[in-house]
């Protein structure tokens, strides 16, 4: 996942405001990065670095009328890397910039693969997340109409599908006009330096629209806009959005009919988004479970309520989930089991579809999710409406996709989490599943309580004693090649989660079992000296 981010406003630092930006995205991981500076008569004292010092630099430099060189057009810098301390003050300032972090998919980890990419005259440049999975024979059309391309992208593309309809379309209408072309799930943010005109849409990956005071942002995350605003709006699928100084437009991409904008209030605290003294995000996330739990037992129920009853009224409920928060969703079906003595099916998101035979319109599917914007889940929602089955959601980013696409949904209340690998909003849905299984069971008392010492056992754990113990552990297994986790009943999801987790954060390959199925195959891997956490 990349990320975004856009600035047009009245402040004259939008290259450094945009940088500042892909830093607090970085933690969505990235191989490279870029930043656009839109600049503008007098808008700058810039003078032209050399082509040693910003090897990236596009520019065209215009003579005015008094004779001196004035900037009409887009500076560019792009590094491979990541971003450490590195400044935008080799190009020129301006108050319009876009930024990218780029992760790699199509073409290799190069300077000039990485975004922004322009088009053939420099006036427009895009930042692109995703695939547009058409490209290659676009690019050929393109190619054809005397296109030149310089990277090895799939995104430049855009830049010159935009170009090419601009020459015979206004270029809000030629950015529509080449998003209707692409197949694919994408995110994609154009400038034209013409015009001073932000244009912004996407089609399954994430974006916001920040509003501020006489400036506006656009971010793949809403906890970049943190620092400067929390009036938002999550773009929907399709909708377009066109910045200019003094007008925000938005819109349906194919029927062209003008969209409502209303903002969205984030309740998150700038710091909620920062470390906080801790050394990484996931350790500060980890050690914020006992205040999202203690934030659950305080919240208001009816939700949970709400969302009981509609198990109780369905034929038939489906847990759909990926990743971490199928776990989770494990853990809920031995839950409901144990405690409500009912039921639940569950099923991986991109799985989803060959169970769908058994769904009607007497079905309940809930979809549980941190970020609200994964593609299964979405799908598996999608094929759920399709049969008439009601939906409903744990999500934990509120605006999201999942969170607007379903009948009914529950917050997870997590807070913002940056780290890659989820760990407090796993907790947090385990936590809602077990108070909505203990509804069912008319045992919300007891539901309440075993919240509580959760919590408590959660803080028992996060101790600097049992951290020294921890870390102890980890010097022993940091070396194997292969660790196995095993557990029985709730503690099989965790075997699993705990398994994922050893594998996205110390890319060391670990398998979860059931205990019981260890003996079935796998002991046969297992020697002297293989690491099993049980
Ligand atoms: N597919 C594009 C590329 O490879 C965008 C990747 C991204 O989302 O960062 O450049």
């Amino acid at each position: 996942m990349c990320g975004i981010f856009g600035y047009i406003g009245s402040k004259k630092t939008a290259p450094s405001i945009v940088l500042g930006g892909l830093k607090s995205l970085e933690y969505r991981g990235y191989d490279s990065w870029g930043v656009a500076s839109v600049v503008y008569d007098g808008n700058s004292k810039f003078q032209a670095p050399s082509t040693k010092q910003v090897p990236s630099v596009n520019m065209q430099n215009e003579m005015s009328d008094s004779g001196q060189a004035e900037m009409t057009s887009i500076v560019v810098k792009k590094r491979v890397g990541k971003i450490g301390s590195a400044t935008v003050d080799d190009i020129p300032s301006s108050s319009l910039a876009i930024g990218h972090t780029r992760w790699a998919t199509h073409g290799g980890v190069t300077e000039i693969n990485s975004h922004p990419h322009m088009d053939c005259t420099g006036d427009i440049a895009i930042i692109h997340n995703g695939i547009v999975e058409n490209y290659s024979e676009l690019k050929e059309t393109l190619k054809s109409q005397g296109h030149t391309f310089v990277s090895e992208t799939d995104s430049e593309i855009i830049a010159h599908l935009i170009e090419q309809y601009a020459k015979t379309e206004n270029f809000s209408d030629a950015f529509s006009h080449a998003f209707e072309n692409l197949v694919g799930f994408n995110a994609v943010i154009a400038v034209y330096a013409k015009e001073r005109m932000i244009m912004a849409v996407r089609n399954g990956s994430p974006l916001v629209l920040g509003f501020g005071d006489n400036e506006q942002f656009l971010a793949s995350d809403a906890s970049a806009l943190l620092p400067y605003t929390r009036e938002v709006y999550f773009l929907h699928d399709r909708e377009i959005v066109k910045l200019n100084d003094s007008d925000i437009q938005m819109y349906d991409a194919k029927t062209k009919s003008s969209v409502a904008l209303l903002p969205t209030h984030i309740e998150w605290s700038q710091a909620s988004a920062e470390k906080n003294g801790f050394p990484t995000f996931m350790l500060k996330e980890i050690n914020e479970q006992p205040d999202m739990i203690e934030g659950i037992i305080a919240a208001d129920h009816d939700g949970h309520k709400k969302l009981a009853s509609m198990i109780k009224e369905a034929r038939g409920t489906y847990l759909v989930a990926c990743g971490s928060a199928f776990y989770a969703a494990t853990a809920g079906s031995y839950l409901f089991s144990k405690v409500a003595k009912r039921h639940i099916n569950t099923a991986v998101g991109s799985e989803f579809s060959y169970d769908e035979d058994f769904v009607t319109d007497k079905s309940l599917i809930i979809a549980l999710s941190q970020s609200g914007e994964t593609m299964d889940t979405l799908e598996a929602i999608r094929t759920a409406k399709k049969h008439g089955a009601k939906t409903a959601a744990i999500v934990n980013a509120i605006g999201s996709s999942v969170e607007r696409e379903v009948d009914f949904s529950l917050a997870i209340g997590a807070g913002p989490e940056k780290a890659v690998a989820s760990t407090k909003a796993v907790t947090g849905k385990i936590s809602h599943l077990l108070l909505l299984s203990h509804i069912l069971a008319d045992r919300y008392e007891e539901g309440i309580d075993v919240l509580k010492k959760t919590k408590q056992s959660i803080m028992s754990v996060l101790t600097p004693k049992i951290d020294t113990m921890i870390n102890a552990v980890a010097d022993t297994l940091v070396d194997q090649k292969h660790i196995y986790v095993i557990g029985r009943g709730l503690s099989y999801p965790a075997a699993l989660e705990t398994a994922l987790k050893i594998k996205e954060i110390s890319y060391i390959h670990a398998e979860g079992f059931a205990a019981g199925e260890l003996k079935h195959g796998v002991i046969a891997l297992i020697e002297p000296g293989t690491p099993c956490i049980a």
